[in-house]
This record gives structure tokens, C-alpha cells and sequence, in this order.
């Protein structure tokens, strides 16, 4: 029998609220994989074990889901054994075959944490190296720079018989942390910035604002998919819908078109904040990152910041553009971000906004109108929806 072990990042320096991270941990992983099949989860000796319970699930999905679950830093696909070394050679090289067959060198490394197995480790990796390079004489055994390295760990319960340690995204277990609002565009940047924040132990959700009919039901589905896209990373995510046209308008139509932009990411922080007051969550987080646009000067986010109660991160503040495209292929963002639909950023936007925005000026621009019931009214026209892992949708109210 197969199972998946995944091994524990950083969750393992915690040590007094070890056994909650633990228990977070298997519970967010049976949360992933609950859409494929019945797997047991349990987790001994700072790993975590994966048993299908049925023959016909798709191990190469799981593995891959499983890789993906913040707080694992790799995974091993193993073979379960007696503890008996010669059924550990009779079924462990057979199964490590097409491994050992691509390979051209190799080291088997041996782990006994149960000491009453009667050979030691160097006693296993001789035993077992000896039995691989009698089926197969071609093969080098290297110490220093192996194509492979085969594991065989002795264990509490059983012996493990594995060729390939895949490494998973590590970080920390999704919740661990505590919750956040992501201000979600259709860009690269933010559904980027909601991994990075999710990986260090945040529950992500998210706040998109539209403004119909100036950016399109397409511009919206968009995002919705980066919504879906996410779940496989940061497991379930609570949306809310800001309709955004009424206070795009009363800007246009009321202040100075240099202070456009500044005063609407201040007025979209003001709306975030109240979710995020009422939602419990303890910070808010954007995609920005210093010097990308006018908006992302040094003054203009001070200016933004001072409308927000809660502390607004930035996982992307220090990255280059090409850093960023990076994790957004990785994350299979990328494509769906690069769709040219508009964004309610670039409705109304000025030929010269004012890159050094100074607080007093942005504030008193701002007082020339009073947003606070077109603010309310956006609020009280919030449309929230659960995306859940495994593409499952819900709408939470409607207006
Ligand atoms: P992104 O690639 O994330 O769109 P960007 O480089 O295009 O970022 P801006 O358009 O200035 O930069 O947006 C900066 C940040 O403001 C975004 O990363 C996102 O967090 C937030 N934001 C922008 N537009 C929206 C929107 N329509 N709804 C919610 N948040 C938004
Ligand atoms: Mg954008």
C-alpha cells in the first residue's frame, strides 16, 4: 500500500502551540483533498500520513494537492512495509523500479526511529544499497551528488521505502495566523499578494470593487476565477462585491482629476475597513508595490494608509515586476490576470496625477463632497459569495 508523508515546515519551531498547528495542518489537508476520494490523516513523529482508503484514487492529484498546503515543506510518496528487511528489499526495489531504472547513480539513506529494529542505519543503507546494485549492477551508487536517493525509514508503525522527496510551498498553515482582506483586482499583483500572505498562516479573503457599466460582467467573471484559482493555495475564500460606480462618478464630478486616483484608493480603503471591521479581520492587504504606478509612490500610499484603521500589508512592497510574473505562473494566475478586461482603476484615471500627494491637500480635496451616503450605500450593496476548494460556489446574500 501507497501513502503520501508529508513532512512539517516552519511549524515545527512552534513549540508550545505545536499540536494546534499540527491539527490545523490535518485538517486543512483533508479539507484539499475531501473533492478526491477518502484518505485517513493522522500525524505521528512530525509527519503528516495520507492513507487512501480506496484503490482508485488518483495519487498524482493528491500528491499535488497535498504540496500545495501551506505549513508543508515536502512530500514522499512511499511504499508501507513490515518491519522486516528482507520483505523491505523483496517489495521495496520492485516498487522503486522506474525510479532506479532513469537513474544513473544513487545513495540509499536509512532513518530509524524505532530503536528496536534490529539492524542500525548504516546497517540498512549497506543491507539495502548491496540488494539494489545486485538488480541493478549498472547503476553508481554516489554519496555526494546521487541522481536519486532512496529513503528507507523505520518507523513507529511500519517501514517507508521512498525514491523522491517533492518539495511542497512550506510556510504556515493556512489560519494559523489569523484573517485578512485582500483587495482583489483583475492584475497580477493581488491574487499574488493573497498567496504570500495566505502562506504565512493567513485565512485570505477577499474585497473586488466594480463599476459597472464602466468595467464589464467579463471583467468580473475574471475575477471570480482568480477567486477560484486561489482556493487551491489558500483554501476557502469569502468574496465581497463593492458596487463602485456612484463614488467613481461623485469623484469625477466633485474633485480636482489630479487627486483622482489617490482619493479613490482612499475611499476603496474606507469601504475595506468597514468589512473589515464587521468581518473580524485583523489586517488588510493589497498588491502594491513601491514606484510600479503613480498611485505606488511613497507619499501617495501614506496618503492611502491614513484612511484605514486596521495595518494594510504589502507582501509585494520590495518586488521587482518579473519577481511577481514569477509566482503568478507558478500559481497558474498569470494567464487569467494578463485578459485585457478593464478595472475600475483605470476608469476616470488623470493624464497627471499627483505622484507626491501631501495628506492635508488629498483630505481637503476629499471634504469638497460628502462620500459618507453614497459610501453606506456602496456597502449596503455588498454581494458576498464563498468560494470553495473544488471549484464549489455560493452566494452569501444577494441585494
Ligand atoms: P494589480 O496587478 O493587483 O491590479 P496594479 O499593479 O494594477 O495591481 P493598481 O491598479 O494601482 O496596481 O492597484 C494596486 C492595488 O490596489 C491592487 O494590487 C489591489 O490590491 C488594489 N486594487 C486595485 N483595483 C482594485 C479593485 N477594483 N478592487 C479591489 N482592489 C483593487
Ligand atoms: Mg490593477
Amino acid at each position: 500500500m501507497e501513502v503520501i508523508m508529508a513532512k512539517y515546515g516552519e511549524i515545527a519551531l512552534k513549540g508550545l502551540n505545536r499540536s494546534n498547528f499540527e491539527d490545523m495542518l490535518a485538517r486543512n489537508i483533508r479539507r484539499r483533498l475531501k473533492t478526491l476520494g477518502n484518505f485517513e490523516v493522522d500525524r505521528r513523529q512530525s509527519t503528516v500520513y495520507i492513507k487512501p482508503l480506496s484503490e482508485d484514487v488518483d495519487m498524482d492529484e493528491a500528491v499535488k494537492r497535498v504540496s500545495h498546503v501551506f505549513g508543508i515543506a515536502a512530500v514522499q510518496r512511499s511504499l508501507v512495509l513490515p518491519k522486516d528487511m528482507d520483505e523491505i528489499i523483496r517489495l521495496g526495489i520492485p516498487y522503486l523500479k522506474g525510479a532506479l531504472e532513469k537513474a544513473k547513480s544513487y545513495k540509499v539513506e536509512a532513518k530509524r526511529s524505532d530503536k528496536s529494529f534490529p539492524l542500525t542505519s548504516p546497517q540498512i543503507q549497506q543491507v539495502f544499497g548491496d540488494a539494489v546494485t545486485d538488480a541493478f549492477p549498472d547503476l553508481k551508487v554516489d554519496v555526494h551528488q546521487p541522481d536519486m536517493t532512496v529513503m528507507v525509514e523505520i518507523r513507529d508503525k511500519a517501514a517507508y521505502v521512498n525514491a523522491e522527496k517533492i518539495p511542497a510551498v512550506g510556510g504556515m498553515p493556512v489560519g494559523s495566523n489569523g484573517n485578512a482582506l485582500l483587495l482583489l483586482s483583475g492584475g497580477i499583483d493581488s491574487p499574488v499578494a493573497a498567496y504570500m500572505m495566505a502562506k504565512r498562516g493567513l485565512k485570505v479573503d477577499a474585497v473586488h470593487f466594480q463599476s459597472p457599466p464602466y468595467t464589464s460582467q467579463r471583467a468580473l467573471m475574471k475575477v471570480e476565477s482568480l477567486c477560484e484559482k486561489l482556493t487551491e493555495y489558500c483554501g476557502d475564500i469569502r468574496f465581497y462585491c463593492v458596487p463602485f460606480t456612484e463614488i467613481q462618478e461623485a469623484l469625477r464630478d466633485n474633485c480636482d482629476g489630479d487627486y483622482f486616483t489617490v482619493i479613490m484608493r482612499r475611499l476603496m480603503l474606507k469601504i475595506a475597513n468597514d468589512i473589515c471591521r464587521k468581518g473580524n479581520y485583523g489586517a488588510l492587504i493589497t498588491g502594491e508595490s513601491v514606484g510600479q504606478v503613480a498611485s505606488q509612490t511613497l507619499s501617495a500610499i501614506g496618503c492611502t494608509d491614513k484612511a484605514a484603521d486596521f495595518p494594510v500589508l504589502r507582501p509585494l512592497v520590495g518586488m521587482d515586476k518579473k519577481e511577481i510574473v514569477e509566482i503568478a505562473r507558478k500559481i497558474d494566475t498569470f494567464e487569467t490576470s494578463i485578459l485585457p478586461y478593464e478595472d475600475c482603476c483605470t476608469v476616470f484615471t488623470p493624464k497627471h496625477p499627483r505622484t507626491k500627494p501631501r495628506l492635508q491637500e488629498v483630505i481637503a480635496e476629499e471634504e469638497k463632497f460628502d462620500f459618507s451616503p453614497l459610501i453606506e450605500k456602496a456597502i449596503n450593496g455588498i454581494v458576498t459569495e464563498d468560494f470553495k476548494i473544488g471549484g464549489e460556489r455560493r452566494t452569501v446574500n444577494a441585494e
